[in-house]
């Protein structure tokens, strides 16, 4: 290797000539790191949305090519979370392409050791059947004092966290109208 190329590859010598002392700059790129680019310059379009994984709301910025998720990262327009994500939020790419998704209901019966693929229509229905058997079984009329209960006990309901406003008010309705006093959310504001 020549003496200049030899400099040249030095990179105190490139942030002196290049005028950038602190090498925050070209100076301590390699050839290497020259060549990258942004992997967010292959979206064709760029889609403002918000991440479905909690209450929080947090802004992102979807990057699109081919109709393809290529990438998400957090929207610094949002004045809820200007720009960051947590993990789960950053990860979200997965929900849409994941290979580990799941697309079918999955069945395991009592003492089965494997899970089983059911349609959803059938897993609708057994929901459905025992929701109806319980509530029949444990209904109470009245409290232990005589009051007035028309509730059920042996049914309780605890949201997830990507449930909206409108799904989780949906949710308690339902649960009210079936006696249901047991309600929970996991909304985590
Ligand atoms: S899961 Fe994380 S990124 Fe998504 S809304 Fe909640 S806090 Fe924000």
């Amino acid at each position: 290797m020549s003496l200049s190329k030899l400099l040249e590859s030095w990179p105190a010598v490139r942030q002196l000539r290049e005028g950038d002392p602190l090498g925050l700059g070209r100076a301590v790129q390699s050839p290497r790191s020259r060549t990258l680019v942004p992997r967010i310059d292959e979206a064709e379009h760029v889609v403002q949305s918000v991440c479905p994984f909690c209450a929080v709301g947090c802004g992102q910025l979807v990057y699109v090519s081919d109709g393809a998720i290529t990438h998400i990262e957090g929207d610094p327009a949002s004045p809820i979370s200007r720009g960051r994500l947590c993990p789960k939020g950053q990860a979200s790419k997965s929900y849409a392409d994941s290979p580990l998704r799941e697309y079918k209901v999955k069945y395991r019966r009592p003492y089965g050791t494997s899970w089983e693929e059911l349609s959803l229509g059938d897993a609708m229905e057994m929901i459905a059947d025992r929701i109806i058997r319980t509530r029949a079984d444990s209904w109470e009329w009245k409290t232990e004092d005589g009051n007035p209960a028309n509730r059920t006990m042996a049914i309780g309901n605890l949201g997830g966290a990507t449930l909206d406003n409108e799904e989780n008010y949906l949710i308690k309705k339902l649960m009210t109208a079936l006696g249901v006093v047991q309600v929970e959310n996991q909304a985590r504001i």
